[in-house]
């Protein structure tokens, strides 16, 4: 549901909201010291672990993890959507909703009816089409299928749909991504001489669509933008079809493609699922985990396509070790799951599928594909590269199980290679951008930590620290931090994790929100300030020792850059 009150309204309202009121209407809180505790009410316990704290205005429970801050508790808690949980919160607390934060008319039941009214031109479009249906025979996709999958056309045109269209629903077809308005404010079809895919949620209503040229322009395939009612990252094609077939799933097939889910359906390999042209995410794992408890991964063998597993094996080591069997599928290179099953058929397809990999023994191949794993010269790059890997393994066992596999590997005592693997401070190559990814230890991480826990600590800092310079992970949220909470003085733990609701980084710190960062407040700003400090100094010597290792290939302005970093550097002391 779209936002629609003031981010200085929602963030007056979480300074003054008192946590503790608001949970203590839901569950019996017992006072602790400066804290409250109670049993956590999103999992079976029977010693508290649930804790509240006032001052924070955040709550964490350090048996499942759950945490937030009062609006969160609402929405997980007694169910409110967000804008029922502001309204509860400022009831509660007697502020007045801002004048423009009335809602707008839930527009959700307007786009889906757009949309579906779309599907319906679509459909009677591809009747019509000699090209689009010759398109979909040479492809070998049979009207049985045509039928299931509910596939269309829009015709090579600017208007095709829009002419179709009421005009009071030109704005519906707008926001549901199906038309484009101009800066004139005319309408316009965004979909062009494509094979149309609808692409349907879990309850079998149309949300967006994937269109497939069938001309030899570019882009090959195009999809609807995100919208209040598409998001990629949560969305499956085909999973709606794959539910609805009767009897048991054994097992979920995830592919590429449109045309490969349809292909291998066709042919008699059922439960078949694709992404649209986005990683595979935590919330289609979620997703997945609830028809089968068999996740089968099918790349393509190409560069491309390696690369995208190798995505997916590192989204999957987070959940990986539990109940759910997840298996990888590398194709031979140069062919996809279509060109398999429809060349080679059904049985051969289904051979390779006994023989994919499960998701140790891809990553094992992967890296054997990386580095020499005999040869002990490469234990520390092994290292290297297996320790991010290992710290998104949350199941500790299934974390032992890789350790052990690999001192067997590259024969070393597993006690010696875990000893290496915890050691700080080894070198790697930092090339994952994303917070998500920050491991821990970093010294980045502990700012940020020390930032949501103790925001005053950037408010005492004496000088704004200029990080711009520096590329690490993390860096730029850390940034964020410290301008958001030096910028709004009232601002408490609570109020940061409500700034970044929306966003990937909200994410990563109510993780952060877990790890104690000190055993006394008092020395936040000190430790800060420090390790800010070493961040940019860390930084500086890297800059350098890069410069210094080019040796005689220095060009002067090099030169000049050496000493400007020597002067810094030496400013520290
Ligand atoms: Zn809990």
């Amino acid at each position: 549901m779209a936002r629609y009150f003031p981010k200085s309204f929602v963030a007056d309202l979480i300074s003054r909201v008192d946590i503790v009121e608001v949970i203590g209407k839901s569950i019996n809180l017992k006072k602790n010291g400066s804290r409250y505790k109670a049993l956590c009410p999103f999992h079976d316990e029977k010693t508290p672990s649930f804790i509240v704290t006032p001052e924070k205005g955040i709550y964490y429970c350090f048996g499942c993890s759950e945490n937030g801050n009062a609006i969160d508790f609402l929405i997980k808690f007694e169910n409110l959507s967000f804008p029922e949980a502001i309204e509860a919160l400022s009831e509660i607390v007697g502020l007045q909703l801002p004048e423009n934060s009335k809602y707008k008319e839930d527009n959700h039941k307007y786009l889906f009816q757009a949309i579906s009214k779309a599907n319906e031109i679509y459909k009677l479009n591809l009747n019509k089409n000699n090209d689009a249906s010759n398109y979909l025979k040479n492809r070998g996709i049979n009207k049985f299928s045509i039928d299931r999958y509910e596939l269309g056309f829009s015709p090579n045109s600017w208007d095709s749909l829009r002419k179709s269209a009421l005009k009071k629903d030109y704005e519906n077809y707008n926001q549901s991504g199906l038309m484009i308005k101009n800066e004139k404010g005319h309408y316009y079809d965004r979909f062009r001489n494509r094979i149309m895919f609808p692409i349907k949620n879990i309850s079998g209503k149309i949300i967006g669509f994937g269109g497939r040229i069938i001309s030899n322009e570019q882009p090959k395939y195009l999809n609807s933008p995100e919208t209040n009612i598409f998001r990629k990252a949560n969305e499956l094609y085909g999973l709606y079809e794959a539910k609805n077939k009767k009897g048991n799933i054994d097992k979920i097939i995830v592919v590429e493609g449109y045309i490969d889910v349809i292909s291998l359906t066709q042919n008699g390999i059922e439960s078949v699922v694709a992404t649209m042209g986005t990683a595979i995410t935590n919330s289609h794992i979620k997703k997945l985990k609830r028809f089968s408890e068999k996740i089968i991964f099918c790349f393509d063998g190409d560069k491309a396509g390696r690369a995208a597993a190798w995505r997916a094996l590192e989204t999957l080591l987070l959940s990986a070790g539990g109940t759910i069997e997840f298996k990888f599928l590398i194709l031979p290179e140069g062919s996809d799951p279509d060109s398999i099953i429809t060349q080679e058929g059904k049985s051969n397809f289904e051979n390779l599928i006994e023989k994919s990999m499960s998701l140790t023994e891809f990553l094992f191949s992967e890296l054997e594909e990386k580095i020499e794993l005999n040869n002990t010269d490469n234990l520390s790059k092994l290292v290297s590269l297996v320790k991010p890997l290992l710290e998104k393994v949350s199941n500790p066992i299934y974390k032992e199980l890789i350790i052990n596999k690999l001192s067997q590997k590259i024969n070393i005592k597993t006690e010696k290679l875990s000893n290496l693997l915890e050691e700080k401070n080894i070198e790697r190559k930092v090339d994952a951008p994303i917070p998500q990814n920050l491991s821990k230890n970093t010294l980045i991480r502990k700012a940020i930590t020390l930032i949501l826990h103790y925001p005053s600590a950037a408010r005492e800092l004496k000088t704004v620290p200029n990080l711009s310079d520096i590329d690490l992970p993390g860096i730029r949220l850390l940034e964020n931090l410290i301008y958001i909470s030096r910028k709004n003085k009232n601002y408490n733990t609570a109020n940061l994790e409500e700034h970044f609701r929306e966003d990937n980084e909200g994410k990563f710190l109510s993780k952060l929100i877990g790890e104690k960062p000190l055993d006394n407040k008092n020395a936040a700003p000190l430790v800060l300030s420090d390790s800010i400090k070493r961040i940019i100094e860390n930084d500086l010597r890297n800059k350098l020792s890069n410069l210094m290792n080019k040796g005689s290939k220095l060009t002067n302005e090099e030169k000049l850059k050496i000493n400007d970093i020597q002067e810094k550097i030496k400013s520290f002391f």
